[in-house]
């Protein structure tokens, strides 16, 4: 067997369970083992059914002291049983497994783990997993892992499959030169890779996990260098003069910028002006007004006979910037043609739009991922700008900049807009091949918004605070983790949610509901209604998360907030506090605990970098078991905050490696090198920054 072989290649796997894994995105052995662990969960010894209480994770060993039965509830199957020890009995449910109920046999000894829930039948384990006692007693005390599952996968079939693959691949070769092992302290491969998946405790883990994480850094700084050198020191062929139209534009707004914005403004269009090609980074919080900085520069260039584009990561987001653009043309009365471009778009729509950008009709597009497809030809681009640049992979970026070159023999401006809060020293390690404005600065007319952490016995009264605030004339959004009901994963759904919801607030509110498996036309009209105030109460997933700009929502609620990331959720907040009124965020902790530390950390602060600063010293460096900052910085184990150290180790390597070797063509760095080529071709496509 081979790394790149597809795994139904592994032992067991057949070509149903390929399928399943198929979902999860692995496809080939080296997918699966690249599939880490989510989290880790100890095994500790069985505890006696008398000592268990409402709702928290619980081994117990016992008798199966009752038939199994199946019963329906709606779509869902349940097998329900019972298991008995001395000291008493507890009734045991799994769901959508029910070939249970033929293998399970009464009378036998089982080991159980699940979470004990409290319902009015009294206690029940749901959903545990099943051990014989032979096998559970050497787990005791270890660590299993724990993996991301979708729809038909169980920790089992993973575990079962990596640990497969592990045996029966040959040893992989060690591609990290040894004297980087040596003074990093890195563990050999083969021995990281096993011990990430099977960890026999927590300090092998951590030395694991470090080797791992200082890789995933180390490839992709390498990679970020090449993409810089190639892009440095590019002359400027969109040169421009700058448009004093511009400056007349932005003296007639509503509003002043602020200094920051001035700033970053002015920093761009040095580079415009300058002899050299842009490719600038402009970091600002959420709220600290982007939009019309990139909407000045995209001025500049069409007052100078260049097109520009201006992308964003979602159909929604993309929307909106459309309208806020010929909005503001419309208002000025400037001579530009916007076009909107989008997968949404009619054949026939799109092949109109394409027509109007070769023939240089339209000045600025705007659009997704769309405007990268091949088809897309330009008249004379000379800017690209991306929009919430975490969303986009590093190659995606390359791609559009390389667009220039086939009309005019020049590639055009780089600019990449984002609000996560990275400290300056790790976003010059990230984002090596970029200048950087930082936007450090929020309108002054906003009111801080004020924020609360509440349980969900106290939802009715937050409802009473939407209603208040809707009959005031604002409007609200409401934040579920889910789409439909996930079966045994718990949490709330927008579906069910919003019908809900709809018996507790006065018929007179319209509620909508918006999520991302709607077809794009319907989540335009939903965002249109909500944005004209046709909809009071805007029942979504996070797909509200990234750019929205309604300015008159007041209201942010956000259900089973201990799911998310603390970055989303400091994304989810900058939906609302865009306007003159007072907002206001509610974060509804749904897990057992009382108090949730991370919350309090929002419920504090409204400033991005703070709440990342926060987030890491409540963490502390090298936390194997925290929740990673959501799936902002798209590390599959490295979290730039937390890893902050091994992030300058690997940047410190690989500074030293291409001082020594630029091309890697020493002997010792030829597997480097191959692995190196690899990671280009498949992870920095993918990775998000
Ligand atoms: P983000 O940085 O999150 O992309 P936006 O560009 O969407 O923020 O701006 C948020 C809101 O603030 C918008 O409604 C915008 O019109 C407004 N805005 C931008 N700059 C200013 C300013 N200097 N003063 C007041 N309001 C502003
Ligand atoms: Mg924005």
């Amino acid at each position: 067997m081979r790394l790149l072989d597809e795994i139904t290649a592994i032992r067991g796997i057949g070509g149903k369970t390929a399928q399943i894994f198929g979902r999860a995105g692995i496809v080939t052995v080296e997918d699966l083992l690249q599939y880490f662990p989510r989290s880790y969960e100890e095994c500790g010894p069985p505890v006696p059914i008398a000592s268990l209480s409402g709702t928290k994770t619980a081994v117990v060993c016992g008798t199966l002291c009752s038939e199994p039965k199946v019963r329906r509830a709606g779509k869902i199957q349940i097998v329900e049983t019972a298991i008995r020890d001395e000291s008493g009995s507890l009734r045991v449910s799994w769901f959508n497994m029910p070939y249970l109920r033929n293998s399970l046999q009464t009378g036998q000894r089982y080991i159980l783990k699940g979470k004990v829930e409290a319902n009015r039948f009294g206690l029940t384990l749901e959903q545990p997993v099943l051990y014989t006692p032979d096998r559970y007693a050497p787990l005791v005390g270890r660590l299993q892992p724990v993996y991301s599952l979708t729809a038909g996968m169980t920790l089992r079939m993973v575990g079962k499959a990596v640990k497969e693959a592990l045996d029966s691949l040959p040893e992989l070769p060690e591609y990290l030169p040894e004297r980087f092992r040596r003074a990093y302290q890195l563990a050999e491969y083969n021995y990281a890779l096993r011990t990430i998946h099977f960890p026999p405790d927590k300090t092998e883990l951590t030395f694991a996990r470090k080797r791992l994480v200082f890789d995933e850094f180390f490839l992709f700084i390498l990679a970020v260098r090449y993409l810089r050198d190639a892009n440095k020191e590019q002359p400027n062929g969109c040169r421009i003069r700058a448009a004093k139209e511009v400056e007349d534009f932005l003296a007639r707004l509503p509003f002043a910028l602020t200094g920051a914005q001035r700033r970053a403004y002015e920093e761009i269009l040095a580079d415009l002006t300058g002899p050299k090609r842009m490719n600038r980074l402009v970091q600002g919080d959420v709220g600290s007004g982007k939009t019309i900085v990139a909407l000045a520069a995209l001025l500049q260039m069409a007052h100078n006979g260049w097109q520009g584009v201006l992308m964003a990561p979602t159909e929604v987001l993309a929307r909106q910037h459309f309208e806020t653009v010929t909005g503001y043309l419309r208002r000025e009365n400037l001579p530009f043609h916007t076009e909107l471009l989008t997968g949404a778009m009619t054949a026939k729509e799109k092949r109109e739009a394409l027509e109007r950008i070769v023939s240089h009709k339209a000045d600025i597009i705007v659009g997704t991922h769309a405007v990268i497809q091949e088809k897309v030809r330009f008249a004379r681009l000379g800017l690209v700008i991306t929009d919430e640049q975490h969303r986009f992979g590093v190659r995606q970026r390359e791609i559009l900049s390389e667009k220039g070159e086939e009309s005019a023999d020049t590639s055009p401006h780089v600019l990449v807009m984002s609000a996560t809060p990275i400290p300056r020293t790790l976003a010059i390690i990230l984002y090596g091949d970029l200048d950087i404005s930082v936007i450090d600065e929020k309108p002054a007319n906003r009111l801080p918004i004020k924020n609360c952490v509440i349980g969900a016995g106290r939802r009715k009264k937050a409802y009473e605070f939407i209603v208040n605030e809707v009959k005031s004339g604002r409007q609200a959004y409401v934040i579920c983790p889910m789409v439909e009901d996930g079966g045994r994963i718990e949490g709330e759904n927008v579906r069910d949610y919003a019908a809900r919801l709809a018996e507790e607030l006065p018929p007179a509110i319209v509620i909508g509901t918006l999520h991302g498996r709607m077809k794009p036309a319907e989540k335009t009209r939903i965002m249109e209604d909500f944005s004209q105030g046709r909809i009071q109460v805007l029942v979504s997933t996070t797909v509200v998360e990234v750019g929205v700009d309604v300015p008159n929502a007041t209201v942010m609620m956000v259900e089973n907030a201990e799911r998310f990331g603390l970055a989303q959720l400091h994304q989810l907040r900058g939906r609302i506090g865009r306007g003159e009124h007072q907002s206001y965020c509610i974060f509804i902790n749904g897990s057992d605990a009382e108090k949730n530390r991370r919350l309090e950390i929002l419920n504090r602060s409204n400033d991005g970098f703070a709440i990342a600063a926060e987030d890491l010293k409540l963490r502390g460096p090298g936390d194997l078991f925290g929740l990673r900052q959501s799936g902002l910085l798209d590390f599959a184990l490295g979290d730039i905050y937390t890893d902050a150290g091994i992030l300058r180790e690997a940047s410190q390597a690989a500074d030293a490696l291409l001082a020594e070797d630029y091309a890697l063509e020493k002997e010792e760095h030829k597997p480097l090198k191959r692995r190196l080529m690899r990671y280009r071709e498949e992870k920095l496509e993918r990775l998000s920054l």
